[in-house]
């Protein structure tokens, strides 16, 4: 059984610095499309997929209408066989979902929509189009209705059998993301064991990727044991 890599791409910037994170503010915020033009936009997702493809994984990278791909990523999405999806802002409605969906299908005409997950988890508004209220109950339906996987929720996993699939879904993945972890369920090696057995769905913000050393020994090391374990990553 694989380990099944899902990238959320939050920020258009990043936030490694302080240009980074006010300038993934205002676009995120204020404007709301994606500035493809600009210097360093996407760099830390680049950085990440660079590194994906130099070790022939491919994941499900999610992005919202602020993070949509500019050239390189897209070139880089295609090599590395990765699949595309959305990570839904605006949920308040199937209507705004959709449109959501159209719109970042015209903005990317090379590539295909498979599936989608949600930005943010309940608390925060995150964006200028974000729809803050988590509600996965509702994605399951427009799944079904728009012919779109809803690929996983943002569920914090408690224990190995909170990760587990259920009637062909993950409510929970496990968090790159330390602060996401939950204590009997930390080490990296004890993912590596369940994937043996399990399909596993680990997440990763590209931007934490960038930013925090301790996110990036965590994925690389991770990569490393699953090559050691011959534990294989799937897309499908
Ligand atoms: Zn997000």
């Amino acid at each position: 059984m694989p380990l099944i890599l899902r990238v959320d791409v939050d920020k258009p910037f990043g936030h490694s610095n302080l240009i980074r994170k006010i300038s993934s503010k205002v676009f995120e915020d204020i404007i709301g499309t994606p500035p493809l033009k600009f210097y360093k936009y996407l760099s830390h997702l680049i950085e990440f997929l660079e590194y994906c493809n130099s070790e022939k994984i491919s994941g499900f990278i999610y992005h919202r209408i602020c993070t949509s791909p500019n050239k390189k990523v897209t070139d880089l999405l295609i090599d590395g066989k990765h699949k595309f999806g959305l990570h839904a802002e605006n949920t308040k409605s199937y209507e705004t979902f959709l449109s959501e969906f159209h719109d970042l299908k015209k903005r990317n005409p090379k590539l295909i929509i498979e599936s989608f997950t949600k930005h943010g988890s309940g608390q925060l508004k995150l964006g200028k189009y974000h729809y803050p209220i988590y509600e996965p109950a509702k994605y399951r339906e427009w799944s079904k209705k728009a012919n779109i996987k809803y690929q996983s929720g943002n569920g914090i996993a408690q224990n190995t059998n909170d990760l587990l699939c259920k009637n062909d879904e993950f409510d929970n993945v496990f968090w790159l993301e330390r602060e996401y972890r939950n204590e009997d369920l930390f080490e990296i090696e004890k993912i590596i064991e369940l994937a043996k057995t399990e399909n596993v769905v680990v997440l990763i913000h590209p931007c934490n990727y960038h930013s925090f050393k301790v996110v990036k020994d965590d994925f690389q090391n991770l990569v490393n044991l699953s090559k050691e374990e011959k534990v294989e990553w799937i897309v499908y």
